[in-house]
């Protein structure tokens, strides 16, 4: 079989630009796919640490770009990912977050910014370079969503077969409708089967609407992004695609986090020496000041600290927590609100409640293999990868019923108890009432050590890989390709 090549189309790639979930797919996703006999390259914008850390990089054209400065196509490798940037200083020389600027408001020219990204992709779909046609176009998110808009407009018959991914459906990429001829899309583009959405230009909405399939990282966000109340708008659109959308969860990376050979943790264990954990909570408990009872289950969080993902709940929760005797190990940051909070927490429960403000890596590893548990109360969650870890680590999951948190962990319930195939506690609705129950029966099952312990080592025999997604995404990718060598051969015959 020819390998069949896919552009993914990715505003971040992880490790070299990260803000979300999305940098972990898009930098996970080409090595996964390299045994499906996938040829992956992704392009990226080029910012200051892409170009950085690009190597043997290759300039592939030059040209003016929509706002008028110069623009130059490079291709190269970085962390063994083969991509093709695009280095547009006027859109992308900027220091910090690839979004929004120093004053924390969106840069005000981001429809440029990412039009003159999607241009280029729609371009390279199109055979801009003879090196590299590729078959499919993955988009990702809203910064790539226009793609499916030029490529629409483009005026060509023989287009690639596209793929939109949702991975959080808050990010919309919307746009004053002024800004349609400045973009380059044609009049007839403002219509509800083009780029328009509520009276503005959509970029997501333009991949939603024209893009070939609609993929979303987990089979029950899929559904919930259908419904009114979780839909964000899109219900309706993704009601009436909903023959052309699917759920495909994410996975993490197993080397990174394996804590057989973890090199950020105090002790490495595997699920046949679960008690070697006891050295990682010491470490633990040690490093964020709580008092060393090895009998306190430890309840990690490790979050972005805001409204999607519950902190206000966890506040709420926090006496019954306590109570229960549970102390809490929190990593965190986001919403200077709930930071000061969780700060004040600390205090006022020195010794039971550990909070560490930032982002850190190594301390997200040995939250993971010292903590006992680990809540995630999202109100909502496409697919969520702190949970993947945790089951990798035997640190039991207990999450709130949504979205990708329910497809990958198994509710201890009467049921999966007796079958002993539980891997974890869900609480449903996301209250911070059903939260603290949920913190009760956690507390009850952890000093029942026979139950949690067949948790843990269900939870570590969890496949969490890449390997069945880029199945999936591989199996996809073959099929829009017969589907659109099929519709090319009945038009052209017709
Ligand atoms: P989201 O992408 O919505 O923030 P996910 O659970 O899908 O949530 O992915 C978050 C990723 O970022 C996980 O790998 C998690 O471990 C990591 N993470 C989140 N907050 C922190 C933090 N403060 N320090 C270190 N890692 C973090």
């Amino acid at each position: 079989m020819t390998p069949l090549k896919v552009l993914s189309v990715a505003s971040e790639i992880y490790p070299l630009i990260k803000t979300g979930g999305l940098a972990d797919v898009a930098g996970a996703l080409p090595g996964a796919l390299k045994s499906e006999g996938i040829d992956m390259r992704t392009l990226v914008p080029g910012y200051p640490a892409v170009l950085a850390a690009l190597e043997e990089a290759q300039q592939l054209t030059s040209f003016r770009g929509v706002r008028g400065g110069m623009a130059r196509l490079l291709a190269g490798t970085a962390h063994n990912l083969k991509l093709f940037v695009l280095d547009a200083p006027v859109h992308f020389a900027r220091p910090g977050n690839p979004y929004v600027g120093p004053d924390g408001t969106d840069w005000p020219d981001n429809a440029f910014r990412f039009a003159a990204f999607a241009k280029v992709a729609a371009e390279i779909g199109l055979g801009s370079l003879p090196g590299f046609v590729p078959d499919v176009l993955h988009l990702h998110d809203w910064q790539a969503g226009l793609t499916a808009a030029y490529l629409h407009y483009s005026g060509k018959t023989a287009l690639p077969a596209t793929v939109m991914t949702i991975h959080n459906l808050a990010f919309q990429g919307q746009f004053p409708a002024e800004l349609l001829e400045p973009l380059g899309l044609p009049p007839a583009a403002l219509a509800w089967d083009g780029v328009e959405h509520y009276g503005a230009i959509g970029f997501l909405k333009a991949g939603l609407q024209l893009a070939g399939w609609i993929t979303t990282v987990s089979p029950s966000y899929a559904w919930e992004i259908q419904q009114p109340e979780t839909g964000m708008g899109f219900e309706g659109l993704l009601r009436a695609r909903r023959n052309r959308l699917s759920g495909i969860l994410n996975g993490i990376d197993t080397q990174v986090w394996d804590p057989a050979t973890d090199p950020r943790i105090a002790a490495t264990y595997d699920a046949a020496h679960l008690s070697a954990r006891a050295a990682n909570k010491v470490a633990l408990q040690e490093s964020l000041g709580l008092h060393q009872e090895k009998d306190a289950p430890v309840a990690g969080v490790v979050s972005r600290l805001s409204w999607q993902k519950g902190p206000d709940l966890l506040l709420e929760a926090l006496p019954v927590l306590l109570e229960e005797g549970i102390q809490l190990a929190l990593l965190g940051s986001g919403d200077a609100e709930f930071e000061t909070k969780f700060q004040e927490a600390a205090e006022t429960y020195a010794g039971r409640a550990g909070v560490r403000l930032g982002y850190d890596e190594t301390l997200a590893h040995r939250i993971q293999a010292g903590a006992d548990m680990l809540l995630v109360p999202s109100r909502y969650e496409p697919c969520g990868l702190t949970q993947l870890c945790a089951l990798r680590y035997g640190c039991v999951p207990i999450v709130a019923r949504v979205g990708g948190l329910s497809d990958t962990v198994i509710d201890a319930n009467e049921v999966a108890l007796a079958a002993g195939v539980a891997t974890g506690v869900q609480f449903s609705p996301v209250t911070a009432d059903s939260l603290a129950a949920a913190l009760r029966k956690a507390a009850w099952l952890f000093r029942n050590g026979a139950a949690w312990r067949v948790m843990q080592k269900n939870g570590m025999a969890t496949d969490v890989s890449w390997r069945q997604p880029a199945r999936r995404y591989a199996s996809l990718y073959r099929e829009l390709c017969g589907t659109q060598a099929e519709a090319q051969s009945t038009m052209s015959a017709a």
